[in-house]
Parts: C-alpha cells; sequence; structure tokens
C-alpha cells in the first residue's frame, strides 16, 4: 500500500525541514551572537579610549566635556580615592553601570552592587595615580543602554534583541526589540537558555543568549523568526490523508477490477461443475482476466453443444438400438433385418454408405442390401471370395480398414475411406476365440483361409467416414457388435429355416412330407386354377413291399425305400416337388404338366424304379439284389378334378386302378362325369386335349378296347388300356383301402 511510504516521506520531509530550519536558525543567531559581542567590544574599547584620555590630562573636566561633545562617551565620572565624585559631565546616563571589564564586580558606580534594576549603561573605569603610581581616583565613561543602544544592537545584528533584567528572579525583560509576544515567549524560555543553546518557541521563533560573558558583559537574548513555511505540517498532513484516500479508492477500484471477475468466474465453474452448462460469465475488460471470461463463456457454449450432439445422437441410437431389437425378435425375414442392422451401423458411426454382403454357395459375396450407394452394389453384385478388398476379407476373416487408393478399382462403390467387417457363424466365432489356436488355425484338414471362407457368413462394410478421416479402431469395434448381430440373424434365419425343412421332409428319404403334400398340392392347385393352368399329380406305391419287408428285414426294406427316393428324385425336374405320403406311397408333383407330360413322366419313374434291383444286405453279410416295381395313379387339375384334395383323391384312384391293372403299371384318373357339378369353372383350353391314354374308372369311349386284370373288388374301376411300354402287370392283387391316410 502506498499509503505507508507516503506517511514516511512526510514525516522525513518535516522533519528534514525543521532541522534545517533549526541549524539554519542556529547559525544565524550564532553569527548574531558574535556581532553582538564585536559591537560591544567595539564600544568599550571606545570607552576605555575615551576614559583614558580624560586621565591622561590634568584639565580633566575640560577633557571629559571634550570626549562628551565628540561623542566617544555618554557621560564621564571622575572620582576621587574615597570613591567621592569629584567631577561628573551632566546628563549621566541612571545607575547600575555595568563595567566592559570581566564580570566580578558586575557592576560599577554609584549604587551598582545593591541596585537591583536593569543597566543603566556600560561603562569603562581607569585608575588615576600620580607619578610615584600612588592612586588619586578613577575616571569612567559611559554609555547608556537604553532602547535605542538595544535597537541598534538589532540593527547590527539583523536579529531580534532582548536585555534582560541581570539582577531580577524571574528574569525580566529591560529592553527589547520583540513584539509585545515576543517578549513574553523570551521570558517563558530565558530560565531554560543557557550557553549557546538554541530554543524554540511555540510561536516558531528561535532564541539563544548572548552573554553576559567575557568581553560582553551585558544579560542579552537574540531571537530570528523560523523560516519553515508556514503551512508546512498542514500541507504534509494533508498529503497523508490524501494519499490514504487514494490508497483505499485505489485497494477498491482493484478488487472491483480484479477480484470481482475471478469471484464470478469461481461461481459459473462452480456451476458448470454442478452441470449447469448455461452458466456464463461477463467480460468486463480486454485484460487477461477479460480474455479468461470470454474463453470460459466458449468453452461452457461449446460444452453445451457437444452435449446436446451427443444426447441427440445417443436418442437417435437408442431408437435404431430399439428398431433393431424388435426386428432381430419378431422377423426372420434376413433382407429386412440385415438392412435395419446396416442402418443402425451407419448412425452409430456417422458413415455415409454401407453394404452387407452373404457368402453364398459357390464362393462368391452377394450385397444383400446397400444404403447411399447410387444404384445397387457395382458390377454383378456379386464378389467372388478373395478377389477384391471384401473378397480378401471374407477369404481371410479379418476385418480391414483404410483409405481407398483408386476408386473402384476392386468392384468396390466410389469412396475415400472404408471399413469391412467380416461375420462369422456364432459357433464358429465361439471356437475360434476359445480354441488354442486362434481364428487362423487350420481346423483338421482344412487350411486356416478355407476354414475362415467357410465360416464367414458374410461381410459388414462402412464407407466415407465424415470429416474425411479414416475408421478408427473405435468404429471397428462398433462394427464388428453389428457384424455379431448380423452373424445371430443371418444364423438365426438359417436354423429357422432347417427346422421349418425338417419339419416338412421325411428322415428316412429326405423326400417333403405329408404335411408339406397337403400344402403344396393346395398351393400349386389355386396357382393353377388362378393363372389356368395345369398340373399334375401322381401317387405312387411300391408293389407287394411287405414281400420285401418279410424277406430281407426291415432295414432292407428302409434301404429299398431309400433308394426309391433317390430315383424319384433324379427322374423328375427342378421344379417338381417329390412327397413321401407314408409307408411305401409316394406323391409326385408336377406344375405347369398336363396329362400327356404326367403320363410321360410315369412311363420314365416307372422305367427307372424297374430296370435296376436294389441290393440290400441279406444273409450271411451277402449282398442280394431286390427287384422293385411301382404302380402310379395320375390325376390332373383340372381335367380330374377342382381342389387339392380331391385331385389327391382322383390320383389313388387312378393308383387303385394301376394296383388291379396288374402293378408296375400307371393310370389316368377317369374322366369326370359330365353331369357331375363343378365348384370352380375351368377353362376349356386348359384341359388336357383327348388323348386315348389308359384311365382309371369307367371307360366312356366304347371303342377302347381294355386289358388287364380287373381287380374282383373294385368293380367301379377300369383300366383304360396297358401302359405302352413294359406295360405287363403282374397280375392279380388284393384290393386297395385307401393309402394310408
Ligand atoms: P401292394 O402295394 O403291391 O398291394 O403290396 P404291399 O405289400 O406293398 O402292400 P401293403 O400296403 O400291404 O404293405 C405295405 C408294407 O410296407 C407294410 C409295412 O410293413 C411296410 N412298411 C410301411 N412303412 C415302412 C417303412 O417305413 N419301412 C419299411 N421297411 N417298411 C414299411
Ligand atoms: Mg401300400
Ligand atoms: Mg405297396
Amino acid at each position: 500500500m502506498a499509503f505507508g511510504p507516503v506517511l514516511l516521506g512526510a514525516v522525513f520531509v518535516a522533519s528534514t525541514v525543521a532541522a534545517m530550519d533549526r541549524s539554519r536558525a542556529t547559525e544565524r543567531l550564532a553569527v548574531a551572537a558574535t556581532a553582538v559581542r564585536t559591537s560591544i567590544d567595539a564600544l568599550c574599547q571606545q570607552l576605555r579610549a575615551a576614559a583614558d584620555a580624560v586621565a591622561l590630562t590634568t584639565d580633566r573636566p575640560g577633557a571629559a566635556s571634550q570626549v562628551v561633545n565628540r561623542g566617544l562617551a555618554s557621560a564621564v565620572l571622575v572620582t576621587d580615592v574615597t570613591g567621592r565624585v569629584s567631577f561628573a559631565t551632566p546628563e549621566a546616563p541612571p545607575a547600575p553601570w555595568r563595567d566592559c571589564a570581566p564580570p566580578v564586580p558586575p557592576t560599577v558606580g554609584v549604587g551598582a552592587a545593591s541596585a537591583a534594576g536593569p543597566v543603566g549603561a556600560l561603562a569603562v573605569r581607569v585608575e588615576l595615580r600620580d607619578a610615584a603610581g600612588a592612586a588619586l581616583g578613577t575616571v569612567s565613561a559611559a554609555q547608556p543602554v537604553d532602547p535605542r543602544f538595544v535597537a541598534r544592537l538589532a540593527a547590527v545584528t539583523g536579529v531580534a534583541v532582548t536585555l534582560l533584567d541581570g539582577g531580577a528572579a524571574p528574569p525580566q525583560v529591560a529592553h527589547s526589540t520583540e513584539s509585545a509576544n515576543g517578549r513574553a515567549e523570551v521570558i517563558a524560555a530565558a530560565a531554560s537558555l543557557r550557553g549557546e543553546r538554541v530554543t524554540g518557541t511555540p510561536d516558531g521563533r528561535y532564541l539563544r543568549r548572548a552573554g553576559p560573558s567575557l568581553g560582553q558583559p551585558l544579560p542579552l537574548v537574540l531571537s530570528v523568526p523560523s523560516d519553515q513555511p508556514p503551512g508546512l505540517h498542514a500541507v504534509l498532513v494533508g498529503v497523508v490523508l490524501l494519499a490514504a484516500l487514494v490508497g483505499v479508492a485505489a485497494a477498491w477500484r482493484l478488487a472491483r477490477v480484479t477480484t470481482r471477475p475471478l469471484v464470478e468466474l469461481a461461481g459459473a465453474v462452480d456451476r458448470v461443475a454442478a452441470g449447469d452448462l448455461t452458466a456464463r460469465v461477463p467480460v468486463r475488460s480486454d485484460d487477461e482476466v477479460g480474455r479468461l471470461a470470454a474463453a470460459f463463456n466458449r468453452m461452457a457454449q461449446e460444452t453445451g453443444g457437444y452435449l446436446t450432439a451427443l444426447a441427440s445422437s445417443r436418442d437417435q441410437l437408442r431408437g435404431h438400438l430399439a428398431v433393431l431389437g424388435d426386428t432381430l425378435a419378431s422377423t426372420h425375414d434376413l433382407q429386412r433385418i440385415l438392412r435395419v442392422i446396416l442402418r443402425s451401423a451407419l448412425a452409430a458411426t456417422g458413415a455415409r454408405a454401407g453394404a452387407v454382403l452373404l457368402t453364398e454357395p459357390g464362393g462368391v459375396l452377394v450385397a444383400q442390401c446397400s444404403e447411399g450407394i447410387d444404384g445397387h452394389w457395382p458390377g454383378t453384385g456379386s464378389t467372388p471370395v478373395g478377389s477384391g478388398l471384401l473378397g480378401e476379407v471374407a477369404a481371410t476373416g479379418r476385418p480391414c480398414r483404410g483409405r481407398m487408393e483408386t476408386a473402384d478399382a476392386c468392384g468396390e462403390p466410389p469412396c475415400r475411406t472404408y471399413v469391412a467387417v467380416p461375420f462369422t457363424a456364432p459357433e464358429a466365432t465361439v471356437r475360434a476365440e476359445t480354441g488354442p489356436a486362434g481364428d487362423t488355425a487350420p481346423a483338421g484338414t482344412r487350411s486356416g483361409t478355407a476354414t475362415s471362407a467357410e465360416t464367414v457368413l458374410g461381410v459388414l462394410a462402412l464407407y466415407d467416414r465424415p470429416g474425411g478421416a479414416e475408421f478408427d479402431d473405435d468404429d471397428l469395434a462398433t462394427l464388428r457388435t453389428f457384424a455379431g448381430h448380423a452373424a445371430v440373424a443371418v444364423e438365426n434365419v438359417r436354423v429357422h429355416e432347417e427346422a421349418q425343412r425338417l419339419s416338412l421332409t421325411d428322415p428316412l428319404t429326405g423326400l417333403w412330407n405329408y404335411r408339406y403334400l397337403r400344402e403344396s398340392v393346395r398351393r400349386e392347385v389355386e396357382r393353377a386354377s388362378r393363372f389356368g393352368r395345369t398340373v399334375s399329380v401322381l401317387v405312387l406305391d411300391l408293389d407287394r413291399f411287405k414281400l420285401i419287408n418279410d424277406t430281407y428285414g426291415h432295414p432292407a426294406g428302409d434301404t429299398v425305400l431309400a433308394e426309391f427316393a433317390r430315383r424319384v428324385r433324379g427322374e423328375i425336374r427342378e421344379v417338381d416337388l417329390a412327397f413321401r405320403q407314408g409307408g411305401e406311397e409316394f406323391v409326385v408333383l408336377l406344375p405347369e404338366t398336363d396329362a400327356r407330360g404326367a403320363t410321360i413322366v410315369a412311363e420314365r419313374l416307372g422305367a427307372a424304379i424297374r430296370d435296376s434291383p436294389v441290393g440290400v444286405a441279406g444273409h450271411a453279410g451277402k449282398v442280394d439284389t431286390v427287384p422293385m416295381t411301382v404302380s402310379i395313379g395320375i390325376a390332373v387339375f383340372p381335367d380330374h378334378a377342382d381342389t387339392g384334395p380331391q385331385v389327391l383323391q382322383a390320383a389313388d384312384e387312378a393308383l387303385y386302378a394301376a394296383k388291379t391293372g396288374g402293378r408296375d403299371t400307371w393310370r389316368l384318373a377317369a374322366a369326370r362325369e359330365a353331369s357331375a357339378t363343378r365348384e370352380l369353372p375351368v377353362l376349356v383350353a386348359t384341359r388336357s386335349p383327348q388323348d386315348g391314354l389308359p384311365r382309371a374308372g369307367p371307360d366312356d369311349d366304347p371303342g377302347e378296347p381294355t386289358t388287364g386284370d380287373e381287380s374282383p373288388g373294385a368293380g367301379s374301376v377300369r383300366t383304360g388300356r396297358t401302359a405302352p411300354a413294359g406295360g405287363a402287370s403282374s397280375g392279380p392283387h388284393p384290393p386297395r383301402h385307401g393309402l394310408g391316410r
């Protein structure tokens, strides 16, 4: 604080000025005292000369008058030996006279010793002696000590002069050039004045004595006024007070300027720490504190912005995850699931584009869905595993990320940065993660690459990270999570499909089962009906199968059934469906096939079964060959029935006709009665043309010869004619009682 130095300075100035003033006054008084002594000494010399002059003459009165007239002395006094005044000049100054000689005795003249009043005159006394040296008396020359004398001394010395009354106690002023006030001060200080000591008075004057001393017998006091400026102390006190005031004001201002912003800043920091990001501090200046406040405000604002963006992106991600969860839980629509996974991954990473590709049989990656890629996946929509960026990921099972050197160089969509993660079947992942050799180790005889390629279900790829930077490890980790979802989804769908397939297939033969048969026949008939097409149904029953079971055992019978199914599958088209209806009865469904086509298939099937016997494990480890034949009943929609069950029924009946017709043959269902009511109108054009094929039921063509056996118990069913090739039936057989349904 500046107050201290100012106070110190003021005290220093005050004391220095006082000391200088005192020393100057002391000096002036010393000079004045010397001047007083010199003047009085000169006066005494003059009086001595005058007294000597009177003493040396015989005409003493004459000489004395002359001396007085010339002004060498004011008065001359001549005494005889007895001390009686023998002559005196007129107007002698009043007693006592103070002798210029040494102070003892201090006074001379009439009543000098006893007189206790102010000094009347300064005198020099000379002894008168005769020639023999005998004392004759004395001559004294005197000069009066009066106010004029004191005034002259004051004029000579330049200081105020006061003559004290030497005998009085307490001291009194005899004559003085001081004012009345000054005289009082002199009296007050006189007692303490000793030697050459200088004393100050309350009204600012300095006093000192000048005598009586050797050669100067008068008790004089000299005084000079102080040179100190009159209002010095007041000015100094004012300066100090002003400094104090300025100090207080400066401290207050400093507190306002410095402390207040810091307090505000601390408060705002506390609010931000408590989570209130709207806290701001006023910026009051351009200095460091102001810049700090501005920087704080900017920081709080930016943090608030980040937080808002973070919250909104979190909400967005939550929404995506909710959709993802719902989708995963509620559907087996793989395309839809993959699209939702892709969109979630894009939302989580902010990437511009992306795609999901699945590994298809034959070692190709096929794009299932893509986002942000104009049109569809580049090229043919598929990439061979092992070639290109994604093909390499699928082949090695290792993720990759980076910057695209030449756009679209390897069948990739145009992009600058990419990240691609493979996803593997969950059990493969578990094996890879827990296995001792890691995910690159060959499993069994397979090479590492082959293992990866086989277990990699697909690849999830993202393109163009926002901001142009490459995808980082966090993005990779995020993408792995979504790839995991994709793997689970693909696996779930596959498992679901497999379960569905198993629930619809027959485990022994691998053909579709009875459940799927009914569904498929209904569906195909409905479709044929809607589009005005035909669909044929073949019902097949192995001939005398019980005999095979009885002869070679049930397992051999199973072998025959499996071989039968294999041959059937080998004889039909891709679009045709083969079912095991139950036991040794089968159905083949031929979409888009009329009666003529169906008979051709029946013919082919019969030949395929008949032509080579089946090898089965016989007795004693031998392989026995078992001949095998089949009887087939054919019905066609819309020729023979209007609904799925009716078509099956008609085919069944035709089968029965084939059995009764001698087995190892086929029969077409009997044409419907013309009068039969139809539930659905059927276009005439879709009917199979008259073909002259062998049919079940009553022959409505009387000109057509009938061949083959008639079953005794199936009087209402007739065969049309024998099968064209190898159609010899195997003789009579028992009546049928349905097809085991
Ligand atoms: P046909 O049809 O020529 O009149 O004579 P069939 O001997 O084939 O007729 P049937 O219907 O009497 O015999 C069917 C036999 O098929 C009865 C049953 O033991 C046997 N069978 C049914 N299901 C299976 C099966 O899954 N495996 C085996 N091995 N035999 C079965
Ligand atoms: Mg049977
Ligand atoms: Mg049979």
